[in-house]
């Protein structure tokens, strides 16, 4: 029989509950860790220990759990009212921010689709794009083409994109046919403009992470690739969907990564950041020309058939509108700039561990790869040794992921830095 609160809820915890991308095996062996409440970049778990959420709690929080803006803006929805929809309907707060997010991504996006999550986001993008072809009459442009290594979320249109085998593999069966392109860098690219030149009357679009592959364990891409992909996608008259799912709102130093090289993609999706960390809530952007192949009289059956249930839910939209009003008001991406430094010139120092293999960065994004065999769980170790200098992050593989919260103190980084130093060197003993 269970004593305390925190028994209870840790043996219902592993009675009731099937946790996402977890091994339940070994959760069962674990004790589980159980957050109660949390402020600024700060979880505390129901035993009353305080952790740094060193992963924005996978990768969404922006300006910290509780923050006082967002909070009220959400408290003042809910007086106004929780969910209505949007087949049929619009509601205020969802109008607000379509508008708002037309202003800041890049220039030529004009309409928003919300869903309520980065993989739906996709999933949209993904049918837009095949259905514009249709829809224009040029029903050869079927294929989809796809980056290796990449990472567009777990439903399976975009399991489909995916290229990580150890979550794709076993999904196979089950998705559609995709082209791939092989290696990374300089030499996709030149693959991509092979592919297109001969290929381009059947591909719809291409499908990127901007900048850095996230979940292939921060794979950064090299300067201009994303431009001169635009350029070849442009030329070819082949789609260009850019997933900001992971890298939007902040996390690469610009509000989205596509703003480093001046690109505007055909279709943008965001979801994670959008909300601060608050709230599920998602968009795809796209442009006039998209728009316009989904305009024709009903009786032609080219609407776009889809929608969820919640989306462009107020809630969610209210705190999407507060999020971005907080980075405004704190002036969040000026004040990133220096902590970006900061990060940079600490993180030189881990390649002072043996076993450290890379470090790679690009802003508020971190992948540290360590050695050792993936079945070896070098990652997950790490994980769990510096959870005991009150800090929180999860592994991708061998590669231990710091995404803080943009709203970071110099000083908490150091700390941030300094307990994962240790854990690290702790972990090689
Ligand atoms: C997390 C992520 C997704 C999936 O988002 P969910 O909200 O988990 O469905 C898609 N693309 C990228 C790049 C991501 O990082």
């Amino acid at each position: 029989m269970p004593r305390s609160r925190s028994e209870l809820l840790k043996q219902q915890d592993k009675e009731y509950i099937w946790h996402p991308f977890t091994q339940m095996k070994d959760w069962e062996h674990d004790e589980p860790l159980i957050i109660d409440s949390g402020s600024g970049i700060y979880l505390k778990d129901i035993d009353g220990n305080v952790y740094i959420d060193g992963v924005s709690s996978l990768w969404v929080n922006i300006h910290g759990h509780r923050h006082p803006l967002i909070d009220q803006a959400v408290k003042k929805q809910i007086d106004q009212m929780a969910h209505s929809t949007l087949l049929g309907l619009s509601n205020t707060p969802a109008v607000q921010l379509a508008e708002r997010l037309v202003t800041i991504t890049p220039k030529g996006l004009k309409k928003v689709f919300y869903s309520d999550n980065g993989s739906t986001a996709v999933e949209i993008a993904i049918k837009m794009a095949y259905q514009y072809w249709q829809n224009t009459g040029q029903t050869k442009k079927t294929g989809l083409v796809h980056l290796a290594n990449s990472y567009h979320g777990d439903t399976l249109g975009s399991v489909s994109v995916g290229g990580i085998d150890l979550f794709h593999k076993v999904y196979r069966g089950l998705i559609f046919k995709t082209i791939t392109l092989k290696g990374h860098g300089w030499d996709a690219v030149n693959d991509l403009e092979q592919l297109l030149k001969k290929k381009s009357s059947a591909i719809a679009g291409l499908v990127v992470e901007p900048l850095v592959q996230g979940a292939a364990g921060m794979l950064m891409w090299p300067d201009g690739a994303l431009q001169k992909m635009r350029q070849l996608t442009q030329k070819h008259d082949v789609f260009l969907i850019a997933d900001e799912v992971a890298t939007g709102f902040g996390r690469t130093g610009k509000m989205f990564a596509c703003q480093h090289e001046g690109v505007t993609p055909d279709l943008l999706c965001i979801a994670k950041g959008i909300t601060g960390g608050y709230l599920p809530l998602a968009a795809t952007l796209t442009t006039q020309r998209i728009y316009d192949g989904f305009v024709f009289d009903h009786k032609q059956q080219k609407t776009f058939f889809h929608g969820h249930t919640y989306t462009g839910n107020p809630l969610a939209c209210a705190a999407a509108l507060a999020n971005l009003d907080v980075f405004k008001k704190e002036r969040t991406l000026t004040r990133l700039a220096p902590k970006i430094k900061f990060l940079s010139r600490k993180l030189k120092t881990f390649y002072d561990l043996p076993l450290v293999v890379d470090v790679r960065q690009k802003g508020f994004m971190v992948g540290i790869e360590l050695k050792g065999a993936w079945d070896e769980r070098i990652g997950a170790k790490v994980c769990q040794t510096v959870r005991k200098y009150g800090v929180i992050l999860r592994p991708l593989g061998n590669v231990v992921v710091l995404m803080p919260p943009l709203s970071i103190t110099l000083d908490e980084l150091d700390f941030l830095l300094m307990a994962t130093y240790r854990a690290i060197e702790e972990t090689d003993a």
